[in-house]
């Protein structure tokens, strides 16, 4: 059986990102064919945990612009029931989320029992966009590693499942979204001239992203990173990655101890209300 894990880092080994790959080997029928087993499979697993309603699976996405973190949601969420799943986007926090610590907003956006929430972008970019546009000083981000895990743990603790993607990309493929994105004028709009600018900071976060990763991979919240050049690669991992974590978690229909057997259900209406259609009111 193929390893669904093959990308997870293990917790407490130093990461060279720029020696992982970009780029996934494979045949992509083969790995097309199989998101789409995969994606009914994730549909059962969450109708589970949703009827189970006791734990809770939490997805994080980070990635350099144009890494494909929308991309990934649409495929690989794409046909599962809306109403057990949650994305939350994280931004440029606001005026208000900016008065709270870093976690405020975060914490809000966890999932409840029962539910999967994705997070594109998360409390990473407070290790990220934060270290490297110096939004804050090194003492004040430093201890969110720390901070981090801490809080991943109590996550955890309360029953939370947690899975975090590191969609890993090279720089020529980033430039080829980016034409895309410029060349096509219904992409114009996922354009914006800041990208180039955290471009040109590419081996900074690079950096960022490498101690993040080193930092914040635990046992209970391991980070997996995902070669990401090739879209049909990076989707089936992913799955393959959720699909085999659902397994593990086994959520259970609940069951009942009353007993139903004696109970019948007739067509019409018996006793309560009256039909007004045939009552004349
Ligand atoms: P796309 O990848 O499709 O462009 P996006 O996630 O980049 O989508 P944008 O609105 O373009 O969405 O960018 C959101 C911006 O908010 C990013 O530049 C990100 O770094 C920034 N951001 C997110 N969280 C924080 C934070 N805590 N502090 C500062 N900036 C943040
Ligand atoms: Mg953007």
């Amino acid at each position: 059986m193929t390893n669904p894990t093959p990308h997870r880092l293990v917790p407490g080994q130093p990461v060279d990102l720029g020696s992982l790959p970009t780029a996934g080997e494979g045949d992509r029928k083969a790995f097309e064919t199989e998101l789409d087993s995969l994606r009914d499979q994730l549909a059962e697993w969450q109708t589970a945990l949703y009827a189970e309603g006791r734990r809770s699976l939490l997805v994080v996405f980070q990635a350099m612009d144009a890494g494909g973190k929308d991309g990934t949601i649409r495929k690989v969420f794409r046909g599962i029931n809306p109403q057990g799943t949650r994305v939350a986007s994280f931004k440029n926090p606001s005026e208000l989320e900016r008065q709270h610590d870093f976690l405020w907003r975060i914490h809000k956006q966890v999932p409840a029992s029962g539910m999967i929430s994705i997070f594109n972008r998360s409390h990473y970019e407070d290790v990220l966009v934060v270290r490297v546009d110096r939004i804050v000083p090194e003492s004040t981000w430093r201890p969110r590693f720390e901070q981090i895990n801490n809080f991943e743990a109590q996550l955890a603790a309360s029953g939370t499942t947690i899975l975090k993607f590191f969609l890993h990309i090279s720089p020529e493929e980033q430039a080829e979204r980016f034409r895309d994105r410029l060349r096509k004028p219904e992409k114009n709009w996922k354009f914006s001239r800041g990208d180039l600018d955290k471009r040109r900071q590419w081996y900074d976060y690079q950096q960022a992203f490498q101690e993040m990763l080193e930092k914040c991979t635990t046992e209970i919240a391991p980070w997996h990173v995902i070669p990401a050049d090739r879209k049909w690669y990076r989707n089936t991992v992913i799955a393959r990655t959720i699909v085999s974590t659902l397994e593990a978690i086994n959520p259970q229909y609940p069951t009942t101890d009353e007993d139903f057997t004696g109970i019948t259900i007739a067509d019409s209406i018996e006793g309560g209300s009256t039909d007004p259609r045939r009552d004349g009111g």
